[in-house]
């Protein structure tokens, strides 16, 4: 067994990516103490507090990890469930420290949880556990718009964000940029618009990029391009739905989606709207019209298709289904999804793995623009859509003129148009996720390494030594 391994001979997740980590460390050249000090979780806080739930006294079990300060604030989501525990919250932060390098987003990684399952508990209990974990997080400065800004991930949202911020601004009122000490809220509290879908977003721009590369769609034996290929998305949920749709509306088959409860097949494609809302009227994704029920969720990902997306939880593809999976592409949009065992088995049948800190970067990309939009105090597009539309219109009349046409009004309304902040938030994703997406494979090309995982890691540490090294702390 190696040093990496647990007594139940499978790797802690944190140990997953110390190995992912190593395996790109082979391609940097520096001393061996410096990338010890990257890989470090440098701060790691658990919790316990009381809150009082109906008559009884519950006692939750609470964690804020900060993985690297290289950059600060640190970033990251927090999430609920029953499955929060230390190494898995380390894990998530060192992967944002990772991921934040690659879109050239300024922060160190973070990652908070609470160990509960908000299924079954009622709204004003989450709200009392959300707003005595923000306070416990300003008693020991792990938040703050300049210390530590909270995200939504597995299990929160916008009402869980706007809690934190209104628990923070309580606390610290006067605070002229307390809006900036967590992004994700909903745009009437300081959000940015774009930024609930943008993770799913991110994944299909990711995705869509890989598809126009010719010679990775010959390696897989597919066609150049993204309409027509057959996916699979694991979870329904912020990140799976909106990726869903994406996918769906530019010319996508979805032909099967799991959720907890089972996963639902049809080869010729799944409408993701009407789906969406067969789930919400129904509770659950079975039972639709238009498709066969798969009554085991977790056999969904071993059916033919080109395109895997698990969006749910991590360690779902492992040593004991990687054999079975027959997709050519997998694009991770959760978080850890594919075990290093797993990562090998399929490696080896060549199946391309679009690697998460990578693919799934588009939620903290879009969280950035939340965090300036709140330090600058105006929303984008507020200064300048009004003068771009003057301008559009001046070029359009002397266009007009010289070409003695009139541009029929349809037309007129599209080039006259000035950026919102919707158009300007989308552009920066979709120019991030392009741009973060080639710097990988020209590493991949240049160093001649064999995955995407590998060269994104080796993109991603290049970057955090290069902060070390101008904050002076690396000779
Ligand atoms: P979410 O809570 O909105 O959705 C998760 C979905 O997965 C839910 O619908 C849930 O029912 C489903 N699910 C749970 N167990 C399942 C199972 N065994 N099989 C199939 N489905 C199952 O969470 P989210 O925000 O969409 O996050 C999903 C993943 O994406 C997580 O790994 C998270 O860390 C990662 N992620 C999220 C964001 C973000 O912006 N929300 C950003 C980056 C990464």
């Amino acid at each position: 067994m190696s040093k990496n391994q647990n007594k139940t001979g499978s790797y802690s997740f944190f140990n997953c990516i110390e190995k992912n980590f190593d395996k790109a460390a082979q391609f940097i050249s520096i001393e061996k103490g410096l990338l010890e000090q990257i890989k470090a979780c440098n701060s790691v806080y658990r919790m316990h507090f009381p809150v009082k739930i109906g008559k009884e006294i519950k006692v939750i079990e609470a964690y804020r990890v900060q993985h690297s300060h290289h950059k600060l604030p640190c970033k990251g989501g927090i999430r609920y469930s029953m499955k929060v525990n230390q190494d898995e919250i380390m894990t998530l932060a060192a992967l944002m420290t990772y991921k934040c390098a690659i879109v050239d987003v300024p922060f160190g990684g973070a990652k908070g949880g609470i160990k509960i399952d908000p299924q079954t508990i009622s709204s004003e209990n989450i709200e009392k556990i959300t707003r005595r974990y923000t306070s416990e997080l300003i008693k020991k400065n792990f938040i703050g718009p300049g210390i530590d800004v909270p995200a939504p991930d597995y299990g929160t949202g916008e009402r869980e964000m706007s809690w934190i911020f209104d628990t923070f601004l309580s606390l610290r009122s006067g605070d002229v940029d307390a809006l900036a000490c967590v992004t994700g809220k909903p745009v009437s509290q300081g959000g940015v618009r774009g930024r609930k879908e943008a993770t799913g977003l991110g994944v299909f721009y990711g995705i869509r990029e890989l598809c126009h590369v010719k010679e990775d769609m010959y390696s897989v034996g597919l066609d150049v391009g993204l309409v027509g290929k057959k996916i699979i998305i694991q979870g329904l949920g912020n990140v799976g739905y909106h990726a869903a749709s994406f996918f769906h509306e530019n010319g996508a088959i979805i032909i099967a989606l799991a959720e907890r409860e089972g996963a639902i097949y049809n080869k010729k494609g799944l409408n993701v709207s009407k789906v969406f809302l067969h789930l919400k009227n129904n509770g659950s994704i079975l039972n639709f019209p238009e498709a066969k029920n798969i009554k085991n969720t977790e056999k969904a990902l071993e059916l033919e298709c080109d395109i895997l997306i698990p969006a749910a939880l991590e360690n779902v593809i492992h040593k004991n289904n990687a054999n079975r999976i027959k997709a050519k592409i997998i694009g991770e949009a959760a978080n850890g999804p594919i075990t290093p065992e797993a990562d090998e088995i399929l490696d080896k049948k060549g199946v391309i793995i679009v690697p998460d800190i990578y693919l799934n970067a588009g939620g903290v990309t879009v969280s950035y623009f939340e965090w300036l939009k709140n330090l600058s105090h105006v929303r984008y597009g507020r200064m300048e859509k009004k003068f771009r539309e003057n301008v559009n219109a001046e070029f359009l009349k002397v266009i007009e003129t010289f070409c003695k046409k009139t541009i029929s009004i349809k037309e007129k309304k599209m080039i006259l148009r000035g950026p919102r902040e919707i158009d300007l938030v989308r552009s920066g994703l979709e120019d991030t996720m392009i741009n973060g997406f080639h710097k990988i494979c020209d590493i991949k090309k240049s160093l001649k390494i064999e995955n995407m995982r590998t060269a994104a890691f080796v993109l991603s540490i290049n970057k955090i030594i290069d902060s070390y090294e101008r904050l002076g702390i690396f000779p």
